[in-house]
């Protein structure tokens, strides 16, 4: 699949959403951004023999056997993390002040989350997202997020906001959809130190207070 292309699946959901052109939309990715991803992880690997090694803000590589100590390979790393999703998505933990930061912004604005996990998951994160108070539309993506942000922003008049951990997600929608605003959002503490802010974000923030802030600012110099 190319970069560009947006998945039928993808679409499908986006399809089924009910967005107002004129009110604000904060788009938000889930994990390591209001789920706090790495954290549930690690206590997953630990339960299913393995360990995580934080070098680098990427998995592969990282994701080591508990006996050998060796990194596995790529399809391993692949299928530990679709156990992960599969065992553990409705118990993962929300990140601190996300859901106040949510319910705050959507006092003026809509709020969305946009979350790369499979699609047979989708339920249970969404089931997650309610008990922890962020009863928002939720779309399992696939791919890159350019080409559903530029789906949404093509029907949306007021100011566009997503934030993601991941840079090429962020690289993705700048070249799909520019006048989204970017925020960069890395909830773990020790993933956020491993990389600087992304090139294509218009803001790092790793906090959701700020973040409340910074978005409440545009909107109020924008006028809403
Ligand atoms: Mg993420």
């Amino acid at each position: 699949m190319e970069d560009d292309d947006l998945h039928d699946d993808v679409l499908r959901q986006l399809e089924t959403l009910r967005l107002s052109p004129e009110r604000p939309l904060i788009v938000s990715d889930a994990d390591e951004v209001i789920f706090a991803f790495v954290r549930g992880l690690e206590a997953y690997l630990l339960d299913n023999g393995h360990f995580m090694d934080l070098k680098s803000f990427a998995m592969r590589g990282n994701i080591r056997d508990s006996e050998s100590g060796e990194a596995v390979s790529g399809e391993a790393v692949k299928s530990l993390i679709n156990g992960y999703f599969s065992e553990r998505t409705e118990h993962i933990e929300p990140v601190a002040g996300a859901a106040d930061a949510l319910a705050a912004l959507s006092e003026r604005s809509q709020v969305m989350v946009l979350s790369n996990l499979p699609l047979d998951c989708r339920e249970a994160r969404r089931r997650a997202l309610v008990k922890h108070g962020m009863d928002y539309p939720l779309i399992a993506n696939i791919g890159r997020k350019g080409p559903a942000m530029a789906y949404l922003a093509a029907r949306q008049k007021a100011p566009m906001f997503f934030l993601d951990d991941i840079p090429h997600n962020i690289a993705s929608v700048a070249r799909a959809a520019n006048g989204v605003t970017r925020l960069h959002f890395i909830a773990d503490h020790r993933l956020r130190d491993l990389i600087g802010a992304a090139d294509d974000a218009d803001v790092r923030t790793d906090d959701w207070d700020e973040a409340r802030q910074f978005i409440e600012g545009r909107l109020a110099a924008a006028g809403y």
